[in-house]
């Protein structure tokens, strides 16, 4: 049987309400901060020259439209902190992290296991926490295997990068409960729908200790039919040190060849291996940094 990291389990002993330390602090990223200042001093320059208002509007609504620019660019680091790609230590060490997002789902996510297991590699699967409360037996499976399971929100609503900061901390703390319930295991990285990112959420995430990932390389396996194309978005300049992105969720089962994700998932892992590459857990991954 895998062996759970003793820390792993520490967290999941953890309650699941929001405590306080350090790393849980959050500090708003220079483009933030700079937003912050925009608002005092636009502010300050209506109350001593009303007439500037189309100026100061203006410059208001520029800065909107950049912070939404970087919530819709993924691999963005301007709206917090973003893992993109491993530490460099875990690149030294040949890892990449195969990572799975909308599971768990009962017909891909146990051939994604399996598959997995026959190549001795180790991934982080991204639950939406509704989909851990309705498959608990399915979520454990992945924990049981060797796998980390990490939070994907709870509903996995497309509008999810538009919620306020109330709305957006209440989706995470109740994936946070149900896969904490379901798996026994507290998530400690978060991956918004869609990968699109509201300004407002790194607070939010702040407050749970979780931090954001994104990828550094993805398949579109939700959207392309094509297995080789996949395979080849995944493959192409596949490196040491790369977050790599699929799905096992329930859209992966309605591709044509009925399970879209294991035909690319199956080339992926044989060209790790002919590399010499291994995927791990991103807690494995980041162990170190993370202390
Ligand atoms: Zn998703």
């Amino acid at each position: 049987m895998p062996t759970i990291s003793t820390s792993t389990l520490s967290h999941s002993a953890n309650a699941v309400s929001p405590a306080t330390s350090l790393r849980q602090i959050w500090w708003p990223t220079p483009a933030l901060g700079a937003t912050a200042l925009l608002h005092a001093g636009g502010t300050a320059a209506l109350i001593y020259d009303p007439l500037a208002w189309p100026w100061i509007g203006g410059g208001l609504l520029a800065n909107h439209a950049l912070l939404t620019a970087a919530g819709f660019a993924p691999r963005s680091g301007m709206l917090g902190p973003n893992l993109a790609r491993l530490p460099t230590a875990a690149a030294a060490r040949g890892e990449v992290a195969l990572t799975f997002d909308d599971g768990p789902d009962p017909e891909v996510t146990p051939r994604v296991l399996d598959l997995l297991d026959t190549a001795d590699m180790k991934a982080s699967f991204f639950l939406v926490g509704e989909r851990a409360e309705r498959y608990p037996v399915l979520a454990r499976e992945i924990v049981r295997r060797g796998h980390c399971v990490e939070n994907h929100s709870f509903r996995h609503s497309p509008w999810f990068a538009f919620c306020g900061v109330g709305k957006a901390r209440r989706e995470i703390d109740r994936a946070q409960r149900a896969i904490a319930d379901a798996t026994g295991f507290l998530p400690v990285y978060f991956r918004a729908p869609f990968g699109i990112r509201s300004p407002l959420l790194e607070p939010a995430l702040a407050a749970y200790g979780l931090r954001y990932v994104s990828w550094t390389r993805r398949g579109f396996d939700t959207v392309d039919r094509d297995a080789a194309k996949v395979f080849d978005r995944l493959a192409r300049g596949l490196a040491a040190g790369d977050v790599l992105l699929l799905h096992d969720g329930a859209v992966s089962r309605a591709r044509a060849d009925g399970m879209g994700v294991l035909a690319p998932l199956h080339a992926l892992l044989a060209r790790l291996a002919e590399r010499g590459l291994r995927s791990v857990t991103l807690r494995a991954a980041c162990a170190a940094q993370d202390g």
